[in-house]
Order: C-alpha cells, then structure tokens, then sequence
C-alpha cells in the first residue's frame, strides 16, 4: 500500500492472474498445459526447451489461481472488498485482460453476478438508508462508444460538463428493480453480439481461424465491454429535508478486446484500423495503469483513449482498481500468455 499525495491512502492497483484449465478440444488436439501455480503469489513455466531459451520461468503478482478454481474463490478472496467499496461511495474498476479464449468473459460475468448479489444483501441490511441501484453498459469498438441497452445509442459523446465532470451523453440507466431485472438488461447487451456478427463486414477466412474458438467470440473479442453500476443511498431520516445528502459510487466490470489485438499486426482495410483503434485504447490503459501503479501523481494522459477516459474517475485517486490477468494454460498460446504476463508485471 502507497500514501499517496493529497487525498488520503491511495491504494496500489491489484494484480491478479488466473489460469483456465485446458477445454475438451485442446486436450483432444494434445495440447499440454505449460503453466503451473506453484504457490499463491508466483507461476511457473515448465517446458524443458523453453527453461533454456533464457525467457523468465517465473513470474509473481499479488495472487495467482490456477486452473481448477472457482469464479467464488477468486471473487470471495480478491474482488469482493474491492467491488463492494462502492456501498461506502468509493468508485471502483475490475478489468479482466487476457488473450482472447482465456477466459475473461467467464471471469467478468460470475465476478458481476457476485457483487450484485451482496450489494442487494447490503442493501437489504441497511434499512436506515433508502438505495437506488442503477445499471448501464457499454461498448468501445473502433474509438466508438455504444450504448448497449438501446439501439438508438451507436455513437455516443463524451462531453465535458463543468459541474459533472465528464459525461456519457444520453448513456441509458436503468433503475434496477431486482435481480431478474438485471438479468434482462444482461441478456439485451449479450443480444448486440449476435446482432452485429450479421452486419460485420467480411473477414478473410484465415483471420476468422485466428480469432478463434467460436464465431460469438469473434465481436468481443476485438471490442472493450463496460458494465457499470450505480449505487446511490441517502440516509432515510433526512429525507427531503436541507441537510440531506446522498452517496453515489460506481463499480465499473470492463471486459477488454483480446488483448492479441494489442500485439498482432493487422493487415488490410478495417481491420487495419481496427487495429489502431484497439491498440490505442489498450495501449493508453497500459500506460495509465503504469502511472498509477508507480503511486505517483503528474501527467497521467486518461484523455487519449475513450476507455481510459470513460473510467478516469474510477481510476486512481481513490478509486479502487483490480486488474485479472486471464491465461490460457496451452503450449500452443506461450507467447500470448507471456505478453499478458508482461502486461500483468508493468501493473503490479
Ligand atoms: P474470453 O472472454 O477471454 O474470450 P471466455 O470467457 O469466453 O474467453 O472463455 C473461453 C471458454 O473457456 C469458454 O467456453 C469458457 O466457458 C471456458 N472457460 C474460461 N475460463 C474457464 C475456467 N476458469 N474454468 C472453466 N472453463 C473456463
Ligand atoms: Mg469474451
């Protein structure tokens, strides 16, 4: 933990690396699993002609998982505390980085479900308060914000307001009535996937092998996800008298474009750009996040990408940020998984 200039404790970004077990294909294709938790905080490469190439076999965060552990664990045990600070009105970020097929998805929507799970808890035992939960979600494909609970919304603007700070314009939120709300709006921003694998434009057939997996992957993978929660409270007893106030915090699960998007090179047209575009957001969140894992203050340029913009005030300052690291344990994907790795130290 840093003390930080000014504002109280500033808390060092959380980094955090989670393996996924190799899936019924990549055993049938005898892939092997490489990476290895030897305890909580460190993983190992193990593969013989690799250990001789000079390239780092170890590598250590604040906490690894490995393969066989559940969403609950790595919620219960690092991301709860975090999440749950916006009850207290702090803002908070959860990313998952990985390459895509790592398992970010898989993270992100146990990780979500769980903290909305005890935010209602929390909200059920605080009956002196009266609670507003509110819920918006949004994408960033190509340096263009989408609202993903309207259709009206594919091309929204951030403004700068004097008093507000900065402003998702006409950005939907919804009041969450309870949770079978919130598996609705849920299920519209998954249909948006769907939806735009029809209008995508053409793909060569080897750049569709490369991305991978399944054809739902596809969209998301070269896409930034945020799913954003509002909780705002006011204690009851000062209800519309003068001296009321009320609590507001978001907790923002941002699940990021593959991060292979950051590295491959792109070769024609759109997807070119695409490349630009993904590169420049991830490669500002980098930098970012670099700047405030050093704990200090100066220049941090959050104003060079949409993403980084759009979560500036739920990162840093006193904010709380985690970052989960997803690997594909096979021999097949050692480079992505080291370039994610890479990313993981920079953050720590
Ligand atoms: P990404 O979002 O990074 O592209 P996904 O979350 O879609 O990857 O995961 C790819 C596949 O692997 C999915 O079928 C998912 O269910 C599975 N998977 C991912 N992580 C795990 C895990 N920790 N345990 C079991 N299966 C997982
Ligand atoms: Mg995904």
């Amino acid at each position: 933990k840093m003390q930080g200039v000014g504002n109280g404790t500033e808390e060092k970004i959380l980094v955090l690396v989670r393996l996924r077990p190799l899936n019924e294909k990549e055993i049938a294709q005898n892939d092997v699993a490489d990476w290895e938790c030897i305890n909580s905080t460190t993983i190992l490469y193990r593969n013989s002609l690799q250990e001789r190439s000079g390239l780092p076999t170890a590598y250590s965060f604040d906490r690894v998982f490995r393969g066989d552990c559940k969403t609950r664990e790595v919620y219960d045990e690092e991301i709860k505390d975090i999440a749950l600070s916006v009850v207290g009105g702090i803002n908070s970020t959860i990313f998952a980085y990985g390459q895509t097929s790592s398992g970010k998805t898989y993270t992100m929507n146990g990780i979500t479900e769980y903290t909305v799970a005890d935010i209602y808890e929390y909200m059920k035992m605080h009956d002196e308060r009266v609670f507003a939960l509110k819920f918006s979600a949004m994408e960033i494909y190509n340096e263009v914000v989408r609202d993903l609970l309207s259709s009206d919304n594919n091309q929204l603007r951030l403004l700068d307001d004097p008093e507000k700070g900065m402003i998702i314009e006409k950005l939907t939120e919804e009041t969450l009535r309870d949770w079978n709300h919130l598996k609705e709006l849920l299920s519209i921003c998954e249909g948006w996937d769907i939806f735009l694998l029809d209008m995508r434009s053409p793909i060569p057939p080897l750049a569709q092998r490369q991305i991978g997996e399944t054809s739902l992957n596809e969209k998301s993978s070269r896409s930034h996800q945020i799913l954003r929660l509002t909780i705002e409270s006011s204690a009851r007893e000062f209800i519309g008298k003068s001296n009321s106030t009320t609590l507001a915090a978001s907790v923002n699960f941002v699940d990021l474009a593959g991060s292979e998007r950051a590295s491959q090179a792109q070769s024609v047209g759109q997807r070119l750009k695409e490349g630009c575009h993904i590169n420049r957001s991830l490669l500002t969140l980098g930098t970012v996040i670099r700047k405030l894992s050093k704990g200090r203050h100066g220049h941090v340029n959050y104003r060079d990408s949409k993403l980084t913009r759009i979560l500036q005030p739920a990162l840093g300052g006193n904010a709380r940020t985690a970052i989960i690291c997803t690997l594909n344990p096979s021999r097949s994907h050692v480079e992505q998984s080291r370039n994610t790795l890479l990313f993981a130290s920079c953050a720590k």
